[in-house]
Parts: C-alpha cells; sequence; structure tokens
C-alpha cells in the first residue's frame, strides 16, 4: 500500500522492533510483522499484533516483570 505518512514511498512486508512501556515494565518486542515504508521508514503494524503484544504487556506487568526483551511469536 501507499504510506500514509509521506505519501510516497511503497510499503514492504518486513519485520520491526517494537518498544511497549506499561506502568513500570519495558518490554521489547524484536521480529514483529510489520508493513514498512520503503521511503520514509514508517511501520505499519497489524491491530491483531498490537493487541497480541499488549497482551503479553499486561501478563508480565501481572508477573513483575521490569524489562523484557522477546521475539515476537504469532499464535
Ligand atoms: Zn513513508
Amino acid at each position: 500500500m501507499k504510506c500514509l505518512i509521506c505519501k510516497q514511498g511503497e510499503t514492504h512486508p518486513g519485520h520491526a522492533t517494537v518498544t511497549l512501556e506499561r506502568d513500570s515494565a519495558t518490554l521489547v518486542f524484536k521480529g514483529v510483522p510489520a508493513d514498512i515504508c520503503g521511503n520514509c521508514g514508517e511501520e505499519y503494524i497489524q491491530e491483531v499484533v498490537t493487541a497480541r503484544m499488549l497482551a503479553q504487556a499486561e501478563e508480565c506487568v501481572s508477573r513483575g516483570v521490569q524489562v523484557d526483551v522477546r521475539r515476537y511469536q504469532a499464535a
């Protein structure tokens, strides 16, 4: 698709690194599937993927984890 930010580049399937902060916890997800703009580098992550990361973040918070770096795992 055409990039919504720069309106010039086309997005291509790739992988992103996403950092989430929830309360006192910081989680880093690597290898997150995303569509990435070839021009400006904007990352488009599907809602279902974001929801899954947020759910995992909540789980970490409830376990008292403060910092966690992990690979994104699809269901
Ligand atoms: Zn762009």
